[in-house]
């Protein structure tokens, strides 16, 4: 069995060149993530076009996500070698200041003497470094290290959300998006979302006509206000970076696991995110918790897994990839299939929607029974939107899922989709005899054999409106 779970990386100093971005997709990669915190928007774009040209010339669908920052503070460069923090260490904080250094730390949001409060506890990079504000004076705050350890570069200043006088997405995202909107985005992600109020700000067509929106959860009211938020997006990130530093580390895995849960319930794709592999940053293996840490994910139910300073700025990426690959096919074997299709059936979620989506959950959940009973070869999916390829992969069916689509955005979306192979079909599918054509060139592709018994799982009408998938047939490969 191939890999059911995708595996997202992101691109930084370290991996766009072309011949490292030509290894990473051969590695694994579904997806290649370009976080736009950092740098100008034409030397992301020049990225975005690079990874698009390589993945045309490779013949391979990979999907590209941009990451809008979203109101994150920053910490001002500490330079390229590692500076240490130690514990007990009285610092200073300035904002506007535009350098680090051990004793005084610069911070890139202009409002943080009027945000932050004495006493206030902020995290530094992920957790690297835990610091505790003691005052907080006109042009300057003064804190005091209570965690120490080692920091380099621009790292991320975590500081509880609700003491944030920031909306998500900032007017800044927002030029961005426009930049990459135009150039056909595949994924947007979408940091520090508070309600499903911030996602609709996003303004976006819907998908695939724009790009499938994906909600990181990261703050507290994200977790308080989920359902909405889920129900608002096209896919969900466990971002468990800075969530980690908002909710309290321990939380960590109970609440990625209800996201999960909740998340494919709906038929949504979800990526668990940060620190998966971090140790692979510097080293040529990874810890033995981090490789069980991507197991569990797995496990959990995650449709993707996601690299971030590993692939972005790591020693090696292709490597990094490949190992990532390696520890998500293995633990794809041993995924519990019928308990988890038992538990989304149980949940109900996408039968308490109403219109369209309802007859789409009914003949997805039919397929999965007939595929199952039937223990067929394949699942061919047809869609136009990716819809009934993410209600279909909700069941986490145990044979391969073929999706096709005549849109290539929805192709490219589908990178995204647990388990399903994304396919681009070379027309629309309005009869019973275009349905046979598509069967006939998953044969031709070797992803079926002749012979084989395949459920084919369609929308009769097509059209980029229609959300209902109306057919069910089974089949025999001619
Ligand atoms: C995270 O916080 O886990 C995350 C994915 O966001 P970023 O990489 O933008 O910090």
């Amino acid at each position: 069995m191939s890999r059911r779970t995708k595996i997202i990386a992101t691109i930084g100093p370290a991996s766009d060149s072309v011949p490292v971005l030509r290894k990473m997709m051969e590695s694994g990669m579904d997806v290649a993530r370009l976080g736009l915190a950092h740098g100008t928007i034409d030397d992301a774009l020049e990225r975005y076009h690079r990874i698009r040209s390589i993945a045309a010339e490779a013949g391979r669908a990979v999907g590209i996500m941009i990451d809008l920052p979203g109101p994150k503070v920053r910490l001002a460069s500490f330079g390229t070698t590692p500076v240490s923090l130690d514990s007990g260490a009285q610092i200073v904080i300035e904002p506007g200041r535009n350098t680090s250094d051990a004793k005084t730390l610069g911070v890139d949001y202009l409002d943080f003497l009027t945000d932050v409060h004495a006493g206030d506890i902020l995290s530094i990079g992920d957790g690297s470094v835990d610091i505790q504000i003691e005052s907080v004076g006109t042009t300057s705050a003064g804190a005091r290290v209570i965690h120490g350890g080692s920091i380099q570069g621009s790292p991320g200043l975590h500081i509880p959300s609700d003491r944030l006088n920031m909306a998500s997405p900032t007017p800044e995202d927002l030029v961005k998006l426009d930049a990459f909107v135009e150039a056909g985005v595949d994924m947007v992600a979408v940091s520090f979302v508070r309600s499903a109020h911030d996602i609709r700000r996003v303004g976006t067509e819907p998908y695939p006509r724009g790009p499938l929106i994906v909600a990181k959860i990261e703050t507290r009211a994200a977790v308080d206000n989920l359902n909405g938020i889920i129900e608002a997006s096209g896919a969900v990130m466990v971002a468990r970076g800075d969530l980690g530093a908002e909710l309290g580390i321990e939380e960590l895995p109970h609440i990625q696991k209800q996201i999960i849960r909740d998340c494919i319930a709906s038929g949504k794709p979800v990526i668990t995110a940060t620190q998966m592999l971090e140790s692979m940053i510097t080293s040529p293996a990874p810890t033995r918790a981090e490789v069980s840490d991507v197991a569990n994910a797995v496990f959990d139910g995650s449709s993707a897994v996601m690299l971030s300073g590993e692939s972005a700025i790591g020693n090696d990426p292709v490597n990094t990839v490949a190992t990532m690959a390696r520890i998500v096919e293995r633990a794809d074997q041993d995924f519990d299939f019928g308990a988890w299709a038992r538990r989304i059936r149980l949940m109900g979620k996408m039968a308490s929607i109403a219109g369209d989506a309802r007859i789409t959950d009914a003949m997805s959940g039919a397929t999965w029974r007939a595929a199952s009973d039937m223990n067929v070869d394949a699942i061919i999916c047809i869609s136009e939107s990716g819809f009934t390829v993410r209600a279909i992969a909700r069941f986490r069916p145990q044979m391969p899922i073929i999706a096709f689509s005549p849109v290539e955005r929805t192709v490219r979306q589908l990178t995204l989709s647990w388990g399903a192979t994304p396919i681009l079909a070379p027309h629309r599918v309005d009869s019973l005899s275009m349905m046979d054509d598509l069967v006939c060139i998953a044969r031709d592709s070797g992803l079926v054999r002749s012979g084989d018994t395949v459920a084919v799982l369609a929308g009769a009408g097509g059209g980029t409106e229609v959300q209902a998938t109306d057919v069910l047939r089974i089949m025999r490969v001619k």
